[in-house]
C-alpha cells in the first residue's frame, strides 16, 4: 500500500521538483519576506539558488496547507510570525567594547507560554530564528504540548569567549528579554539549543529571578535547567531518546519494512549520525544500548567510520579530551565532514544543523531512512530528490519533538513545585507488595527477591518522564503515519497537515479579535 503511495507521490514529487527548480533561480533568491537567502558559511551541501531555511519551512507549510482543510484566512494568519525582538547591547571584553546582537521570535502565540530554545552560534540571524520559531509552533502541536512556538539566539561563537564572558552575555540578553516581556513562566519559556545547555539555562533563571523576586512560579521561566535548580530528570537525553523512540516506531511498521527491506529489529540497524552534541550523542547512546550498530559519526572537523560499529563513550571521551576525532585509533577518518552523510547505512540521522542535505549531495545519499534529529537539515529540493530515490524521511518537527515534550514536563514540575513520583512512589510500592503477597499465598510459590523488586518498584521521576515521552512519541508517530496513508502523502507533509489542523482548531475556536 505504502509502496504504491510512494510511486504515486514520486510522480507528484517530480512535478514539484521541476516546478521548484524553475521557481528558485538565483534572481528569485531575495523573495523571502525581505530576508536574504541564507547560506551557512562553508556549507557545500546547498546550491546557491536553494531557498533559505525560513523559505524552506514556508514551502513545507504551503505544500501541506493546500492539503489541509483549513481556510486561507486562518492559514495566512498562522504562517506569519507574531512578533520579533532584536536587541543589541554592549559588553566589555578584554578592555574593548563589543556589540552583541540577540533575537527572540514569537511565531505563534495561539497558546501561552510560547516555547523554544536559545541558540548561540555565529550563523544566528533573524531568518534562522524565525524559521526555528515556526517549526516550534508545529512541533508543539504534533506532540500535543499546549504551547505556542518561539526561538531565540545570540550571534556569537561561545568558544571565542571565556566562561565568565559567556555568563555576562547570557545574563545581559536575559535582562533585555525581561525588560521587553519576552520571558516568563506564563509568556515565554526558553530552553537549550545549539551552543547552550543547562549552565546557560541556570544563568537565565537566576537573572529572571532578580527581576521577579516575589513570583512564586519564577523557576518555570526556562527549562533544561540543572536538577538542583528545578530541572527534570531525563531532560538532558530527551531529544535523543525521542529520536530513538520515533525511529523504532517507524521501523516497526510493516509497510516501512516492506519498502526498506529492514527487519524491524533495532539490532539489525546500521546507523550514521552527523553531529555529536547533545542530540547526536544521546541518540547514538540509545541506539547502541538497544543493540544497533553505529557505524559512522560526523563532526565539523571530520567523521569517523567503522563498519563493525563504534563505541560511543570511547568516542565521546576521546573527543572531549583532544577536542577532535583526529588521531582516533581503530576507525577510518573521513576528512570531509559532509562525506559521512553519503556513506551506505540503514538510517542516517543528521543531528547538527540545518541545510546539511541539499541539491549538491541529495542524490549521493544511500541511506534507506533519513531521521531528522536536527531542525531543517534537508532543503525542500533535496527532500524531493530523496523521496524520488525512495528514501523515507522522518521529519524534524516530529522526530526531535522529545525535547519540547520533556521541557513541558519540567515546566509542569516547576508549577507544581514537586518532583514527579514523590507523592505516589511509596504508595504504589505498598499496593503492589500486597498484591504480590496475595498471589504468593494463592499459588504457593515465593517470588525471588529480584522478581519481587521488579514487580513492586514504584515509578520515580525518570521512569515517569521516560514513559510519558515514549507514549507521546508513539502517538505522534502513529498519527503522522495515519495521515500519510489516508491522504497518500509523505511523512513530512502529513506531520505538517496534522500540526496545521491542530493549530487552526485553536485559532478558529477562540475567534480572531480585531481582524475586521
Ligand atoms: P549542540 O550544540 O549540542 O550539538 C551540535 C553538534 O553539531 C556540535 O557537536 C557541533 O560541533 C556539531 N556540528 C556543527 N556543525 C557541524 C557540521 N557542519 N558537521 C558535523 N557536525 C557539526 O546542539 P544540539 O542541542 O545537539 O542540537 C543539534 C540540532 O538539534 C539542532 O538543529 C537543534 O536545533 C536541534 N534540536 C535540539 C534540541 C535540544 O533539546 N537540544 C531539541 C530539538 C532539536
Amino acid at each position: 500500500m505504502l509502496l504504491r503511495n510512494f510511486k504515486k507521490s514520486n510522480m507528484i514529487n517530480a512535478f514539484y521538483l521541476a516546478r521548484a527548480l524553475k521557481t528558485f533561480r538565483p534572481h528569485h533568491q531575495f523573495l523571502c519576506r525581505g530576508y536574504s537567502t541564507h547560506i551557512a558559511t562553508g556549507n557545500t551541501a546547498c546550491e546557491d539558488h536553494e531557498p533559505s531555511f525560513l523559505k524552506s519551512v514556508e514551502m513545507y507549510f504551503d505544500k501541506a496547507a493546500g492539503i489541509s482543510g483549513v481556510s486561507q484566512k486562518t492559514l495566512s494568519h498562522m504562517k506569519a510570525p507574531d512578533c520579533m525582538l532584536k536587541v543589541t547591547f554592549p559588553i566589555e571584553i578584554k578592555d574593548k567594547v563589543e556589540i552583541i546582537t540577540g533575537f527572540r521570535v514569537h511565531h505563534s502565540r495561539h497558546m501561552l507560554p510560547v516555547k523554544g530554545g536559545i541558540r548561540f552560534a555565529t550563523d544566528v540571524d533573524e531568518q534562522e530564528v524565525t524559521a526555528l520559531a515556526a517549526l516550534m509552533t508545529y512541533k508543539c502541536a504534533i506532540v500535543d504540548v499546549p504551547f505556542g512556538g518561539a526561538k531565540g539566539g545570540i550571534s556569537i561563537d561561545p568558544k571565542n569567549y571565556t566562561d565568565a564572558e559567556v555568563e555576562r552575555i547570557t545574563r545581559r540578553y536575559t535582562v533585555e528579554l525581561c525588560q521587553k516581556s519576552f520571558i516568563g513562566p506564563g509568556t515565554d519559556v526558553p530552553a537549550p539549543d545549539v551552543g547552550t545547555g543547562a549552565r546557560e539555562m541556570a544563568w537565565i533563571m537566576d537573572t529572571y529571578r532578580q527581576f521577579h523576586p516575589n513570583e512564586v512560579d519564577s523557576i518555570g521561566c526556562v527549562t533544561g535547567k540543572p536538577i538542583p535548580l528545578g530541572g527534570v530528570r531525563g531532560r538532558n537525553e530527551s531529544t535523543g531518546l525521542g529520536v530513538y523512540y520515533g525511529i523504532r516506531e517507524f521501523v516497526s511498521y510493516p509497510e516501512v519494512q516492506k519498502h526498506t527491506g529492514l527487519s524491524g529489529d533495532i539490532k539489525d540497524l546500521r546507523i550514521i549520525i552527523q553531529g555529536f552534541g547533545k542530540v547526536g550523542y544521546w541518540a547514538a547512546k540509545f541506539f547502541e544500548q538497544n543493540g544497533a550498530k553505529i557505524i559512522g559519526i560526523g563532526e565539523k572537523e571530520c567523521g569517523v567510520y567503522n563498519p563493525n560499529g563504534l563505541n560511543i563513550d570511547k568516542l565521546f571521551n576521546y573527543r572531549r579530551s583532544r577536542g577532535s576525532f583526529l588521531g582516533m585509533p581503530n576507525v577510518d577518518i573521513i576528512e570531509d565532514p559532509l562525506e559521512i552523510l553519503e556513506l551506505e547505512c540503514d538510517v542516517l540521522i543528521p543531528a547538527a544543523l540545518e541545510r546539511q542535505i541539499g541539491l549538491r549531495n541529495a542524490d549521493k545519499i544511500k541511506a534507506k531512512i533519513v531521521g531528522e534529529a536536527a531542525n531543517g537539515p534537508t532543503t525542500p529540493l533535496a527532500n524531493e530528490v530523496l523521496l524520488m530515490k525512495g528514501i523515507l524521511i522522518i521529519p524534524d518537527l516530529l522526530l526531535n519533538a522529545g525535547g519540547v515534550t520533556v521541557s513541558y514536563f519540567e515546566w509542569l514540575k516547576n508549577l507544581s513545585h514537586m518532583r514527579f513520583g514523590r507523592m505516589t512512589k511509596k504508595w504504589d510500592e505498598l499496593g503492589k507488595s500486597q498484591i504480590v503477597e496475595l498471589v504468593e499465598r494463592n499459588v504457593a510459590r515465593k517470588l525471588s527477591e529480584t522478581e519481587k523488586k521488579q514487580v513492586v518498584h514504584g515509578a520515580n521521576e525518570t521512569d515517569l518522564v521516560y514513559s510519558g515521552l515514549e507514549d507521546t512519541m508513539i502517538s505522534a508517530c502513529s498519527e503522522t503515519r495515519r495521515t500519510a496513508i489516508s491522504k497518500d502523502i509523505d511523512y513530512r507533509t502529513a506531520a505538517f497537515v496534522n500540526a496545521i489542523e491542530k493549530v487552526a482548531a485553536v485559532y478558529e475556536g477562540s475567534g480572531i479579535m480585531f481582524m475586521n
